[in-house]
C-alpha cells in the first residue's frame, strides 16, 4: 500500500543534529540547532523553572484543561507580550489560547485566518524561519509573498528594500513579522524603522502577526524585546500573536505557547476565542498542562519571576560575550572580510554571511555543523570553540 512513498527530505534544521549526531569526530561542533547551552556544552534547566517545577509536582493533576488552555496562562502571557497597563489588556481586546509553542500557536492562528480573515496572502521575511513558508500555505493561507529583510551587501537592514516590497503588496495582506532577534538573521529594525514599518502597515491596512520566539533572550530585557508588539498594539492595531516559551524559559519539549488574537473590542474577542475553539478542539483537543503550570508559577510568584528574569538576562549575557569573542578570534584569525555584523546583531543566530560551499567546507573539514544559509548558533559556543570555529572560518574563505 505504501511502496510508493518516497523517501521525504531532511529538516533543513533538525537534520543538522543527526548528522552531528552520527560524527565520530572528538573536535565536531553543533552550531544548528537553537537551544540554549551552557559554557560546558550542557542544556540548561533554569532554577526558576526548577523550582515552579518542583511545585507542580507535588500537587498532581492530570486532568484534561479546557480546549483554550489554563485560563490564567492565556492571561499572564497576554501581559508579558503587551505590558500590564496597555488598553488592550484593560479593554479585553484580546483573545489568548494556549497552544503547542511558537509553532502550534502560528498553526492555529493561520488555521483562523483561512476561516474568517478575506485575504489570502501572507507576507514573509526574505529569509525567515522556514516553517514559517510550510504553516500558512498548509493552514489555507495559499498566497507566500516574500519582502526583502536582509542585505547581503551589509549584513544588515534592508530597510528600503523593504518598504518598497511592503508598499507594493495586496492591501490588507497579512505581515509576518519577527517580534525580535529575526531567525535566522538576528537582525532587528531600530526604533525608527519599526516606526517607518507600522507607518506603511497602517497605510496599506496590513493584519500584523507578531511572532514572539525570543522575548527577553535577545536583550536580557523583557520589556525592551516587546516594543515592536506594544508599538503596534499602542496604535490601535488589530494583529496576531504567537508566543513560544521554548527559548526563555528553556522548555522547548514541553511544547508551550499562546496565540492571541486582538481585536477592536472585548465582544469580538470573545467571539473570536469561539472560534479559535473550533480550530483547536478537531487539531488537539485541549493543550498539555505540565509546562503551562509551571510558566503560570514563575510568572505569578514575585520571587520566581524575579529569579527568571535574572537567569534570562544570564543567558543573553553569555550568548552576547560569544559573539564579542567570535569576533576577537576572527580578527586574531585573520579572516578576510569585516566581521561587525557578528557583535551588531542579536539574539540566538548569527547570519555569518558563509555561502553554502564554504559552509559544506567548514563541515566536511572542521566538523563543525550549522544550516547550508551560513547560519550558526551562537549559544552553541563556549570559549574555547570561539577559537576553533574562527580558524575554521578563515580556513574556509581563504581555501
Ligand atoms: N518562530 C521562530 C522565528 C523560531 O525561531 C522558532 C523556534 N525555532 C519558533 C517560531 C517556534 O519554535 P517552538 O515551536 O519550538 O516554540
Amino acid at each position: 500500500l505504501f511502496s510508493h512513498v518516497e523517501q521525504g527530505p531532511p529538516d533543513p534544521i533538525l537534520g543538522i543534529a543527526e548528522a552531528y549526531k552520527k560524527s565520530t569526530n572528538p573536535k565536531k561542533l553543533n552550531l544548528g540547532v537553537g537551544a540554549y547551552r551552557t559554557e560546558e556544552g550542557k542544556p540548561l534547566v533554569l532554577e526558576a523553572v526548577r523550582r515552579a517545577e518542583q511545585a507542580v509536582v507535588s500537587n498532581p493533576d492530570h486532568e484534561y484543561l479546557p480546549i483554550t488552555g489554563i485560563p490564567e496562562f492565556n492571561a499572564l502571557s497576554a501581559r508579558l507580550a503587551f505590558g500590564e497597563d496597555s488598553s488592550v489588556i484593560r479593554e479585553n481586546c484580546n483573545a489568548t489560547v494556549q497552544a503547542l509553542s511558537g509553532t502550534g500557536s502560528l498553526r492555529v492562528g493561520a488555521e483562523f485566518l483561512a476561516r474568517h480573515y478575506p485575504v489570502r496572502t501572507v507576507l514573509l521575511p526574505s529569509p525567515t524561519w522556514p516553517s514559517h513558508n510550510k504553516i500558512f500555505p498548509l493552514a489555507g493561507v495559499a498566497d507566500v509573498r516574500a519582502y526583502r529583510y536582509f542585505k547581503p551587501s551589509s549584513r544588515g537592514l534592508d530597510y528600503e528594500g523593504m518598504l518598497e516590497d511592503l508598499r507594493k503588496a495586496p492591501e490588507g495582506s497579512i505581515l509576518l513579522l519577527h517580534a525580535c532577534a529575526h531567525n535566522p538573521t538576528g537582525v532587528d529594525p531600530s526604533l525608527d524603522q519599526w516606526r517607518g514599518i507600522l507607518e506603511v502597515a497602517k497605510e496599506k491596512k496590513f493584519l500584523p502577526f507578531f511572532d514572539s520566539a525570543y522575548q527577553g533572550f535577545a536583550s536580557g530585557d523583557l520589556e525592551r524585546d516587546a516594543t515592536a508588539i506594544r508599538m503596534f498594539a499602542d496604535e490601535g492595531m488589530e494583529m496576531l500573536l504567537a508566543q513560544s516559551y521554548a527559548k526563555n524559559m528553556g522548555l522547548y519539549g514541553e511544547r508551550v505557547g499562546a496565540l492571541t488574537v486582538v481585536a477592536r473590542d472585548a465582544a469580538i474577542a470573545e467571539r473570536v476565542e469561539s472560534q479559535l475553539k473550533l480550530v483547536i478542539r478537531p487539531m488537539f483537543s485541549n493543550p498539555p498542562r505540565f509546562g503551562a503550570a509551571i510558566v503560570v508559577k514563575v510568572l505569578q510568584d514575585p520571587e520566581l519571576y524575579a529569579l527568571w528574569r535574572k537567569e534570562l538576562k544570564g543567558m543573553a549575557d553569555r550568548i552576547n560575550g560569544m559573539r564579542t569573542l567570535l569576533f576577537q578570534e576572527l580578527q586574531r584569525a585573520g579572516a578576510p572580510g569585516k566581521w561587525s555584523h557578528i557583535v551588531e546583531q542579536i539574539g540566538m543566530f548569527s547570519f555569518t554571511g558563509l555561502s553554502k560551499p564554504q559552509v559544506e567546507y567548514l563541515t566536511a573539514k572542521w566538523h563543525v555543523y550549522m544550516t547550508l544559509d551560513g547560519r550558526i548558533s551562537m549559544a552553541g559556543l563556549n570559549q574555547a570553540s570561539c577559537r576553533y570555529l574562527a580558524e575554521g572560518i578563515a580556513d574556509a574563505i581563504r581555501a
